[in-house]
């Protein structure tokens, strides 16, 4: 896989005529414990040097360069290089890629023509990468230290509560203390797992306005708004879970249309959602609306996807429905209709521990495997994957990450610091 490697110099030398230079000789020679490459130019030229992984490399661009030397052939004893070629790129750009054999951190600079040499000169400093880490040990020490990912946060609303029991079902099961069963399954499952945490918008049986559930999870700085309901229809034979996200432009079936009425209660009619500058809060919604619509729709996708495992699903497909609940832009947000309560075979089944048990459990895989599928920047599982090659250790990658070796083993799950070739590790993205 290639990847580009933390070091990506951009260094701008001078002018430069708009004339091209000319690359006339590379000379490779020792730097104390490294590698010293040295482009002898014509003129000061822009360039870049970056590092590639898998395999490693290192490249040099020149800009507006043209190679008039052949490259050196390296030495089989030189502990880091293989070999130099080139190429042009953009038909007027020289790059020099070095195959590497092992990582390396680069440092380079420029030198004016001077005194002993009356042309320029590019200098690439190289040096085993572990060899250099291992010798800056209190620095990296620091980096690990500043480095504190966090933890996805997932605000779980129970629908209802208090003097609003949502649904009832024929038995006399009321929605608000089902739901709250299940979102309090929710949360303990996921603050579980390592790198996720839960909040509850209520925990308890009183009453919460749709704009403060929003609110408790924009204080959570929440991730993903989850409202857990369990409905009713006027057809008592409708059954299924559901999975809702936030429709702008009007509820995708009859159904959808009638819970969200259900859902918003008064305050569909109380508030109104434009509240003073309509054309404003529009704009301003579509802006945030269409990034955070996407993620909504994924966890939608793959919640329901889970549901279907483990029961009947009322739609084949998410259902989209214009529910004040979910009207945080800011916030990926979904409502699960775990059941109708009106149908009396699932009215009895959500009083069941186990039945509300295998909802949360379904629910958490499916935001599960969409934050894998797409961890927010700066939490636990913002990671990158590092295979296991020969001779590779866990210190060996702490000191290559800067993370810590009990880091690498909490994510991992890892109980020991056994790891084998081919052996995937994730590793928390900077
Ligand atoms: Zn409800």
């Amino acid at each position: 896989m290639w990847r580009r490697w933390v070091f990506f110099l951009v260094l701008c030398t001078g002018i430069g005529s708009a004339m091209a230079a000319s690359l006339d000789q590379l000379r490779v020679g020792k730097a104390g414990s490294g590698t010293r490459l040295v482009f002898d130019l014509s003129d000061t030229v822009q360039h870049k040097v970056f590092t590639l992984a898998g395999p490693d490399r290192l490249v040099i661009d020149l800009s507006q360069t043209r190679l008039r030397a052949s490259l050196p052939k390296v030495a089989d004893s030189n502990p880091l290089i293989k070999n130099v070629r080139s190429g042009t790129r953009k038909g007027h750009d020289l790059r020099v890629v070095v195959d590497l054999k092992t990582a390396v951190r680069p440092r380079s600079f420029f030198l004016k023509a001077d005194a002993s040499y009356d042309y320029p000169r590019l200098v690439v400093d190289i040096h085993d990468r572990n060899v250099a880490d291992a010798a800056q040990v209190p620095v990296i020490k620091k980096a690990a230290e500043d480095i504190k990912q966090r933890n996805i946060v997932i605000a779980i609303d129970a629908g209802h509560g208090g003097n609003d029991p949502g649904a009832r079902g024929g038995r006399g099961t009321q929605e608000k203390y089902v739901v709250l069963d299940v979102a309090r399954r929710l949360k303990t499952i996921i603050d579980g797992e390592s790198g996720m945490e839960a909040v509850l918008t209520r925990d308890g049986d009183y009453y919460l306005g749709l704009r403060e559930r929003m609110a408790k999870a924009r204080e959570a700085k929440a991730d993903l708004f989850i409202s857990i309901h369990a409905d009713a229809f006027r057809d008592s034979r409708v059954r299924g879970s559901s999975v809702y996200t936030l429709s702008e432009r009007g509820a995708s079936s009859e159904a959808a249309r009638w819970l969200a009425e259900h859902e918003n209660g008064k305050e569909l009619g109380g508030v109104s959602l434009e509240d003073k500058d309509k054309t404003l809060a529009s704009v301003l919604m579509d802006l945030s609306q269409s990034a955070t619509t996407e993620a909504s729709m994924d966890v939608a996708n793959q919640v329901l996807r889970s549901l279907k495992k483990v029961g009947k699903t009322h739609k084949p497909t998410v259902q989209q429905a214009g529910f004040v609940v979910l009207k945080s832009p800011d916030i990926p947000s979904i409502l699960v209709e775990t059941a109708f309560i009106s149908n009396p075979s699932e009215e009895s089944r959500l009083r069941t521990p186990k039945h509300q048990q295998k909802m949360a459990e379904a629910i958490f895989r499916g935001v599960r495997g969409h934050f894998r599928k797409s961890p927010p920047p700066g939490t636990r599982w913002a990671m990158r994957t590092h295979v296991i090659e020969n001779g590779d250790t866990l210190s060996h990658l702490a000191t290559r990450y800067h993370i810590s070796v009990a880091e690498i083993r909490d994510i991992n799950g890892l109980t020991s610091d056994r790891i084998r070739t081919g052996q995937k590790i994730r590793i928390p993205g900077s």
